[in-house]
C-alpha cells in the first residue's frame, strides 16, 4: 500500500467541517477589518526566499523543499507566505495607489521538520499583513484582528508573548552584546547553539534546550539596547494595546526565526498544545520590501497555524461532528422509478435541498437502513400503489409520519 509522505496529512471529510468553520471565522474577521484575500503560486524561485528569510536560518538551512525544475530553475515549495507575497506585491505594483495595504492568506506551506504533534511537513497558515504604515497603529491593528479571531473561533486559553527587536542600530548593538557575553560561556552551550553562535547568535535565545536557557537567562535583554526611535514605537505598540483591552506578556528572549524582522515580534501560544505550544506568531518587517527589489514600504504581519488551531479547539469539543445535512434520501428500489426518482432529486436540489439517491441498486429493506444512517430528514419512498397514483411516499424520519405527495405538488409543498 502506498502510504502518504511523511509529515503530510490527509483531511478527511469528517474532519472537513473543522476547516470550515475556522475559515469562515477568518473570512468574517478579515472582512471587517477590511482585509482582501490573495492567493500567490505555491512554488516560487528559490531566491524569494533565500534573500528575504535569511540564508542563516533553520528554514533556509534545513527545512526548504528545493529542488531544480527540468529547465534548470532552483524552484522552492512556499515555506512560507510573507516573501512570496511581497514579491507579488512589487511585481503587481500593489503599493501605487492606496495608502495602507492589507492581505490576507490561507494555504498550505512546506517544512522539512521532524514531524510531531502540531508539527507537520506540509501545514497550513493563515495570516495577514499591512503594508506602507510605519506607525505603531498598524501593528497594533493586526494584533487586535488576530485577538479577535482566537476569541471568535472560542479560544480563550493562551498568551500573547511580545517583545521589540528595535531598529537596525539597536539590534546590531544587542548583537555585539549578546555576542560578547556568549562568547565567555561558549563551551557549554549545546552543539546546535554553537553553531548558530557562528551564523545567527540571536536564535540562540530560541533554544529550548536547558543548557542554553541557563546561560540565555543571564544574557544582556535586547529591550535595554532600544535606541530612542525604537522605545518609542514599542512604548505607543503597548500602549495602544493596553487601552484596547489587549492582555499581552512581555518576553524579553523572544526574537522569532527570521532575518527579516525589526521593532515589535509577537507570539500567541496556549497551554493547550503540547510542547510545539505556539499557533501564531508575526512581527513587523520593515526593511523587505525594498530588499526584494521594491520602494522602501514597511510592513508588519502574522501568521497562524490552521493544524493547531485544531488541535486546540479539539481539546476544547468545540466541534459538534457528525451532524448531517442531509434533506431528503430517495428510496426506489425498482428500475422502473429511477428516472422519475432522478427527476425528483433534481427538483429538490434546485430548491436547495441536499438529497441522496442510492447508486447500489440495494434492495428496499437495504435502502431504508442506508436512509436511517444517512442522518435525512426525510425519506421519499416509491411504491407500486402510490406510483400508480403519480404519487409518492415522504417519511418524517424524526416522527416516523409518513404522507402522500402527487409528484406534480413535490415542487410546491413546504417539508
Ligand atoms: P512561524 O512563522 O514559523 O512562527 O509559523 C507561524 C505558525 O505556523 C506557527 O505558530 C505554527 O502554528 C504554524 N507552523 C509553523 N511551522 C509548522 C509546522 N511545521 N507544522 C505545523 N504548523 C506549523
Amino acid at each position: 500500500m502506498i502510504q502518504a509522505v511523511r509529515g503530510t496529512k490527509d483531511i478527511l471529510p469528517v474532519d472537513i467541517t473543522k476547516w470550515h468553520y475556522i475559515e469562515n471565522i477568518i473570512r468574517n474577521i478579515t472582512e471587517r477589518y477590511n482585509y482582501k484575500e490573495i492567493r500567490t503560486p505555491i512554488f516560487e524561485k528559490t531566491e524569494v526566499f533565500s534573500r528575504s528569510i535569511g540564508e542563516n536560518t533553520d528554514i533556509v538551512n534545513k527545512e526548504m523543499y528545493t529542488f531544480n525544475d527540468k529547465g534548470g530553475d532552483s524552484i522552492t515549495l512556499r515555506p512560507e507566505q510573507t516573501a512570496a507575497l511581497i514579491r507579488s506585491v512589487i511585481q503587481n505594483n500593489l503599493t501605487n495607489d492606496i495608502s495602507t495595504l492589507r492581505l490576507w492568506y490561507l494555504g498550505p506551506y512546506f517544512r522539512y521538520e521532524r514531524p510531531q504533534k502540531g508539527r507537520l511537513r506540509q501545514f497550513h497558515q493563515f495570516g495577514v499583513e499591512c503594508i506602507a504604515s510605519p506607525n505603531p497603529e498598524a501593528d497594533a491593528e493586526i494584533i487586535l484582528l488576530a485577538n479577535q479571531l482566537i476569541k471568535n473561533l472560542g479560544i480563550n486559553d493562551y498568551e500573547l508573548q511580545i517583545n521589540s527587536l528595535g531598529n537596525e542600530i539597536s539590534r546590531s548593538n544587542y548583537r555585539n552584546k549578546l555576542v560578547e557575553y556568549l562568547t565567555i560561556h561558549k563551551n557549554d552551550l549545546s552543539e546546535e547553539s554553537k553553531s548558530r553562535f557562528e551564523t545567527n547568535p540571536l536564535r540562540i535565545l530560541d533554544s529550548k534546550d536547558d543548557r542554553d536557557k541557563s546561560i540565555i537567562k543571564n544574557a544582556p535583554k535586547i529591550i535595554d539596547f532600544l535606541d530612542e526611535e525604537s522605545s518609542k514605537h514599542f512604548e505607543s505598540v503597548k500602549n495602544l494595546l493596553d487601552s484596547t483591552g489587549v492582555k499581552y506578556k512581555i518576553e524579553s528572549d523572544l526574537v522569532r526565526g527570521l532575518d527579516y524582522y525589526c521593532h515589535t515580534v509577537f507570539e500567541f501560544r496556549s497551554s493547550l498544545l503540547g510542547a510545539q505550544d505556539a499557533f501564531g506568531g508575526g512581527g513587523r518587517y520593515d526593511g523587505l520590501i525594498k530588499q526584494l527589489g521594491g520602494k522602501d514600504a514597511p510592513a508588519v504581519g502574522f501568521a497562524m497555524g490552521v493544524e493547531r488551531l485544531i488541535l486546540i479547539l479539539d481539546s476544547l469539543n468545540v466541534f459538534n461532528s457528525n451532524e448531517s445535512k442531509c434533506d431528503f434520501f430517495i428510496v426506489s428500489s425498482n428500475e422502473k422509478y429511477y428516472s422519475t426518482a432522478l427527476l425528483i432529486s433534481e427538483e429538490l436540489r434546485n430548491l436547495n435541498y441536499n438529497v441522496i439517491n442510492d447508486l447500489q441498486r440495494k434492495s428496499f429493506k437495504a435502502q431504508m437502513r442506508e436512509a436511517d444512517k444517512s442522518g435525512a430528514k426525510f425519506c421519499i419512498i416509491f411504491a407500486e400503489d402510490e406510483f400508480n397514483r403519480n404519487s409518492i411516499l415522504v417519511k418524517n424520519m424524526k416522527t416516523g409520519e409518513q404522507s402522500e405527495i402527487k409528484i406534480e405538488n413535490i415542487k410546491n409543498t413546504k417539508f
